[in-house]
């Protein structure tokens, strides 16, 4: 569980114990058994229906008890005081659930949001927004543990020309048989993100060595891949040219490890495309 969850827990604990100590020395149940109602709330947007749930019916068995111990006016009729506050106690009981099953339904389309927001609506992979979030959270772990970040970028050859030739729409299906291959190409642990038009970055969390082999096994899945064209080619030829580059090796922040990985990228593209190139200083 959350440590926020459960930090959560001390209020409903502590306001629970408050008014029960409470209504057992002062004696007024009927006065301050709505109190309740704060822990149940808290409880219920914290941990759904079990948490109002739980909570309400621990309330009502408390003010039940209290209403036998110590009755609000003096020598009434146990029996009618439970017949009273039943209704009270089943109202308590309903607004629990309740309240926590809205706040499920809230945390949920709130966690779609979250994670639609991170995604690229064309090839389904992880958009530039996450991408800055992740590398900076795997730059700062790197900077923590002494280890290293490989980014790897990586940029259709000639997209323009297959473009021209084949119409956007088939161009958008190359762009998505691309994020496949990269994504297949790489480890679990490796995120592929979606750059700009036609580049995908990979950031390669504590990997310097291997990043070439990595970035090398991406270059050849696609140079081995048939892409879908058109009646008289249906099945084209495409290639990537990759930049790698190493974080604290190469550079001293995330900025400039886009900008080695981009070099090294210009310098793929300048040697005949179709290559992976790792920075050199
Ligand atoms: P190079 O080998 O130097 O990278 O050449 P290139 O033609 O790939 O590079 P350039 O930057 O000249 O062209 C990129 C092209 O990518 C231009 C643009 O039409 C295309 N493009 C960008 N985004 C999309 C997209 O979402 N869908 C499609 N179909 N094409 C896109
Ligand atoms: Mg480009
Ligand atoms: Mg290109």
């Amino acid at each position: 569980m959350q440590t926020d969850k459960l930090k959560n827990l001390i209020p409903v604990i502590a306001i629970f114990v408050v008014v029960t100590v409470t209504i057992f020395t002062v004696g007024k149940a009927n006065l301050f058994w709505p109190l309740f109602y704060i822990p149940v709330f808290i409880a219920a947007l914290t941990f759904f229906e079990a948490g109002g749930l739980l909570t309400s019916i621990l309330a009502t068995i408390i003010i039940f008890t209290a209403l036998y111990v110590r009755p609000p006016v003096e020598g009434a009729d146990f029996y009618e005081l439970l017949f009273e506050f039943s209704a009270a106690g089943i109202v308590m009981i309903g607004t629990g659930l309740f309240v926590g099953w809205m706040a499920r339904r809230q945390q949920k389309k709130l966690s779609y949001y979250r994670d639609t927001s991170m995604i690229d609506k064309l090839t389904a992979c992880h958009n530039y927004g996450y991408f800055w979030e992740r590398l900076e959270e795997e730059r700062k772990r790197a900077d923590r543990f002494g280890s290293r970040v490989a980014l790897m970028m990586v940029d259709i050859d000639k997209f323009k020309d297959f473009n021209d030739r084949f119409g956007h729409a088939t161009g958008n299906l190359m762009l998505q048989k691309m994020a496949r291959l990269v994504d297949e190409s790489v480890r679990d642990v490796d995120i592929v993100c979606r750059y700009g038009s036609e580049e995908f970055v990979v950031i390669l969390p504590n990997t310097e060595q291997e990043a070439e082999r990595v970035a090398e096994r991406v270059r050849t899945s696609i140079e081995k891949a048939g892409f879908e064209g058109d009646k008289d080619d249906p099945v084209v030829k495409g290639t990537v040219s990759v930049g790698v580059a190493i974080y604290p090796t190469h550079c001293e922040n995330e900025m400039e490890l886009i900008d080695k990985a981009d070099l090294a990228l210009a310098k793929a593209k300048k040697e005949g495309r179709n290559k992976v190139v790792v920075y050199e200083p």
